[in-house]
C-alpha cells in the first residue's frame, strides 16, 4: 500500500499504516509480516511498546501461520513420505504387488498397488482412509443413540462430505454430514466435532443454548477445538 511506512519494533521490520481509527491494530500477515494500523497522532516509541506488550501473540501467530503453510505442501505418495492418521503420522511403504492393498503395520502405512505410480497410491490411500472414515464416525455416532433417543431426537446417522472450511454439519433429521479429513485429526477431536453436531440436533444456532448444551457433553470442547484448528 502506498501510505505504508516500515517502523522497526521488538518483533522485526513492520509495515505501518495511519488512519482515522483511535487505537492500534496489530495482525500478523499469512507470511508472517507484521502489520501497525495506527491513528494519526500515535507516536512512533507508543506503537513500538504496544508491540513489544503483544510479542508473545506476535510469535504464536507466526508459528500458527508457518504450521498452516507447511499443512499446505502437497503430500507425497511414495516410500517414506508421511501422512495422518487419526491425529498420529505413519510412513509409506510402497510396493508393487496383486492384489492391491492398503495395511496399517506398527508406524507404516504399507501400500500395494499394481505400479506403485504415486496416482494409484493416492487413489489406494485416500480410499482406505474414506472407508476409515465412515468406520469411526459411524462408531463414535451409534455413542450418542441413547442419548438422543432419552431427548426424542432423531437418530444421528453419518454421511461423508468435502466441505472447504467446515469439519461438520447436521440437519434436523438427524444426518450428520462431516468431512472426510478429519480422520486425519486425533480421535478427541473427532469426538468433540460429532458431539458439536449432535447438539445441533437439539439446538440448530450456535445460541447461549446450544454452548450450554455443548459445555455439559464436551466441557473441555474449547481445547480441543484449539487444537483441531492446528490441523
Ligand atoms: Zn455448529
Amino acid at each position: 500500500m502506498s501510505d505504508a511506512a516500515t517502523l522497526r519494533t521488538p518483533a522485526g521490520p513492520a509495515l505501518l499504516r495511519r488512519t482515522d481509527r483511535t487505537t492500534l491494530a496489530i495482525s500478523v500477515l499469512p507470511d508472517g509480516m507484521l502489520e501497525l494500523v495506527a491513528p494519526h497522532d500515535a507516536r512512533e516509541s507508543e506503537i513500538v511498546a504496544k508491540v513489544r506488550k503483544r510479542l508473545r501473540w506476535i510469535v504464536r501467530q507466526r508459528t500458527a501461520f508457518s504450521d498452516m503453510n507447511r499443512g499446505r505442501e502437497p503430500l507425497r505418495y511414495e516410500s517414506g513420505a508421511t501422512h495422518r492418521y487419526l491425529g498420529r503420522q505413519y510412513r509409506l511403504k510402497v510396493q508393487r504387488g496383486q492384489p492391491g492393498s492398503v495395511r496399517l503395520v506398527g508406524g507404516y502405512f504399507h501400500v500395494t498397488t499394481p505400479t506403485g505410480l504415486s496416482l494409484e497410491v493416492k487413489t489406494a490411500l485416500d480410499a482406505w482412509l474414506r472407508v476409515k472414515a465412515v468406520e469411526q464416525f459411524a462408531n463414535r455416532l451409534a455413542e450418542w443413540g441413547p442419548w438422543c433417543a432419552a431427548r426424542k431426537l432423531p437418530l444421528p446417522r453419518v454421511r461423508l462430505l468435502r466441505m472447504p472450511k467446515r469439519w461438520g454439519s447436521a440437519h434436523r433429521d438427524g444426518r450428520i454430514y462431516l468431512n472426510p479429513e478429519l480422520v486425519l485429526a486425533p480421535s478427541i477431536c473427532v469426538d468433540y466435532v460429532i458431539a458439536h453436531e449432535v447438539c445441533h440436533l437439539k439446538h440448530p444456532h450456535h445460541d447461549r443454548s446450544f454452548f450450554r448444551l455443548l459445555d455439559q457433553v464436551c466441557p473441555n470442547w474449547r481445547q480441543i477445538k484449539a487444537r483441531l484448528e492446528e490441523q
